[in-house]
């Protein structure tokens, strides 16, 4: 395979980049620090590797034992820009000098202001926009429904199968995956409703327009249009398995809750800041949202979320009724606008395009020969591999577990995800230079041919 240059490799601080193992993983170090996680931490706070970071940049993670891993989950879809980028450790540095917190709600900042006319700008559609920061993927989530609660006067809520949207109560109701997310947490927030997704992989290649009547008629006879104040639906669903709904779908579902005054909300906190290719995967079939919730991607690793939408309905709430201590914190904001730079003038889309094409060429190649593959899927930086038993078709978490754990042991951070958790999912920093790439899916895909098949199959 001929590797074109990388796009754009901020380095960060001239962090090798290569992969290099110099104990067994996890290290003597990491064991340690385990061993202290368990007698200090929660139980419930889950952890994908046993090892533990002391620095990352481009496209790897270096652990406390001196392994430098290839990272091909970017702290879950967050570090595009590339971990401690300059830019925006730069920012962050000046910011903090000047002052770390002041609360937006008590005495405001320029930061802030200029984070929202950022979003009003870049998120689709050219009407009249206005923005409102906060911390975390959920609480945009939670505050986009605020918002669409108070401009439409009505209560209802309909969120999709395979959705994720967080964990705290409201978004836990909107998540579908009861275990890790829900189970045992109950009750949940009501006036929540679940409708039908585009599945083109398991809905038997329903067509887009035929999966969304189908959700609509769900929606209309068990909800009601006239009592909906919202969908909310990840264009690509992320924790779900990187589910692509078939073209049309959303565009169905958009022109629908148009025409029946229901709030449109696009969850943009996975796909958003150029992963796809795009800067926002609602642009791949010129969605226009009325709300749109970004995290993830937004700041280059620091906690920052917002909710950007049609102004008339983004001011329907009354003064005071949106805000938190540390939403839009001055330091988080330094560090969006400088990862929202390079998001626009350092060829990151151009990066997750080609990032895209080199994972979704070799695990086609792969699937064309390994019917384990059932398919293979997803835009830009952001594909994933689905894996099933051949003889039945049904879901294999324990094979994408297998295939996971020893890329793991060989200095691969890679995820897994999906509703039945048999998906391999791929969301490397958009910095990552090719060559590490290509060796990080290599050893993913020779670990799939060297897991046993399942018996029987
Ligand atoms: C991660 C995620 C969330 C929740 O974000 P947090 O910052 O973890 O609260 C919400 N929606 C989507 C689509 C996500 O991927």
């Amino acid at each position: 395979m001929t590797i074109a240059e990388p796009v754009y490799t901020a380095g960060g601080p001239a962090l090798p980049q290569e992969r290099r193992l110099v104990t067994s993983i996890p290290g003597p170090r990491s064991a340690e620090l385990a061993a202290r996680k368990r007698n200090a931490v929660a139980a419930g706070v889950g952890t994908t590797m046993p090892v533990y970071a002391t620095a990352a940049g481009g496209g790897v993670v270096v652990d406390v034992d001196g392994n430098s891993l290839i990272d091909l989950g970017s702290g879950i879809a967050v570090t595009g820009v590339g971990n401690a980028h300059p830019g925006v450790v730069k920012a962050i540095a000046e910011q903090a000098e000047r002052a770390t917190h002041t609360c937006f709600m008590v005495t405001p900042y320029e930061g802030y202001v200029a984070v929202a006319e950022a979003l009003n700008r870049l998120t689709p559609g050219e009407h009249a926009k206005r923005s409102a920061l906060f911390n975390s993927g959920a609480e945009a989530v939670e505050n986009a429904v605020k918002i669409a609660r108070a401009h439409t006067g009505r209560q209802a809520v309909v969120a999709f199968d395979h959705a994720y949207h967080g964990r705290t109560n409201l978004t836990m109701a909107l998540t579908a995956k009861s275990m890790p997310y829900k189970k045992g947490f109950g009750p949940f927030a009501p006036e929540v409703y679940r409708a039908p997704v585009s599945y083109p992989f398991r809905d038997g290649g329903m067509s887009g327009p035929d999966a969304a009547r189908a959700a609509i008629s769900r929606i209309e006879t068990q909800v009601g249009a006239d009592q909906l104040a919202a969908i909310i639906i990840e264009p690509i669903l992320g924790e779900g398995g990187f589910i692509v709904p078939a073209e049309g779908f959303l565009t169905t579902l958009a022109r629908w809750a148009r025409e029946n005054g229901v709030v449109f909300i696009a969850d943009e906190v996975q796909t958003g800041f150029a992963r796809t290719g795009r800067m926002f995967a609602s642009e791949h079939e010129a969605i226009v949202p009325d709300l749109v919730t970004t995290a993830k991607g937004i700041a280059g690793g620091m906690p920052l979320s917002a909710v950007t939408g049609r102004a008339e309905m983004m001011d329907a709430v009354h003064g005071g009724g949106l805000g938190g201590t540390y939403g839009g914190n001055p330091v988080a904001c330094a560090a969006a606008l400088a990862a929202i730079d390079a998001f626009e003038n350092d060829g990151l889309c151009e990066a997750a395009e080609r990032i895209g094409e080199v994972i979704t060429r070799r695990f086609g190649e792969i699937a064309g020969s390994d019917p384990r593959v059932g398919d293979v899927r997803g835009r830009g930086a952001m594909i994933a591999v689905e894996f099933v038993k051949p003889s039945t078709g049904e879901p294999d978490a324990a094979l994408a577990a297998r295939v996971a754990a020893s890329a793991h042991t060989q200095g691969v951070i890679v995820l897994t995800c999906g509703t039945f958790g048999n998906v391999i999912r791929f969301l490397p920093p958009l910095t990552i230079p090719l060559e590490l790439l290509v060796e990080g899916i290599d050893i993913v895909a020779t670990a799939l041919r060297d897991a046993a098949h399942d018996a029987g199959t």
